[in-house]
């Protein structure tokens, strides 16, 4: 390891343990594979509600992903509209249902599990419409493997805390954040980022004079407020 990947590595460590301290940790409900992936290309360009509203409308007009699968593109574009961009969503939803059918005979994910990650990522970057994010969040939710979805939140603030290069796209963050996470740590970690850049680093206005990372951080460093020592934000 480089100097400069271990220094980075135990910035990491600091920022996940101050994160914990603030928020706890967090936990999610696990789905199966194919349920999270479909979850997730509905969650592309969107907020969690809509994606939420667009999911459960799907699922209740199409009770199995069979079904989803079979049923004509303008039912299913229908049924996800609230999602957004639903002309391009279902069309990307019934392709990836058919590949995994052609590919493994049924509508089930769960033989990559058994995969070294990296050969369980490229199989489902292979699927159309499937992106470095949407691939770390099948394999870290639903595989617990060690993945770390960079979204726009988590792309923003690793960037302001100086984990990594300014100009470093969100593809490649993926693959530096898998290497500074703490190991068996990538699930809270990326959650509680994402939550602190919702409530306290987001893109217009940071509230760097209230952020528990702000001696970690150099865009935080030159904001006056209220002394050294960090606040902590109440849980919740
Ligand atoms: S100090 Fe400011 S810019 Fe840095 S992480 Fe905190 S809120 Fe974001």
């Amino acid at each position: 390891m480089t100097e400069e990947l271990a220094i980075l590595r135990s910035k990491a460590a600091q920022i996940h343990e101050r994160l914990i301290e603030a928020y706890g940790t967090p936990c999610w409900t696990k789905i199966d594979g194919v349920s999270e992936l479909v979850s997730t290309i509905l969650s592309q360009n969107t907020n969690d509600g809509n994606r939420d509203l667009a999911y459960v409308r799907l699922r209740a007009r199409f009770p199995t992903w069979e079904q989803v699968r079979d049923a004509d593109a303008e039912s299913v574009v229908d049924a996800i509209r609230p999602a957004g961009l639903s002309n391009q969503k279902g069309p990307r939803i019934q392709a990836a249902l058919r590949r995994i059918t052609h590919e493994r005979g049924e509508l089930n994910i769960d033989f990559l599990a058994a995969l070294p990650v990296e050969d369980a990522r490229r199989w489902l970057l292979n699927i159309h419409g499937v992106g470095p994010k949407t691939a770390a969040i099948v394999l870290l939710f639903c595989y617990d493997m060690p993945a770390f979805p960079v979204d726009t939140h988590v792309h923003r603030v690793t960037g302001r805390l100086g984990l990594r290069p300014e100009s470093m796209n969100a593809n490649d963050a993926h693959t530096l954040m898998e290497k500074l996470s703490p190991p068996g740590a990538e699930g809270p970690f990326h959650l509680n980022m994402i939550r602190h850049g919702r409530e306290v680093c987001p893109a217009r206005a940071p509230a760097c004079e209230r952020c528990v990372l702000r001696d970690l951080c150099a865009h935080g460093a030159g904001v006056s407020g209220v002394g050294g020592k960090p606040q902590f934000v109440s849980r919740g």
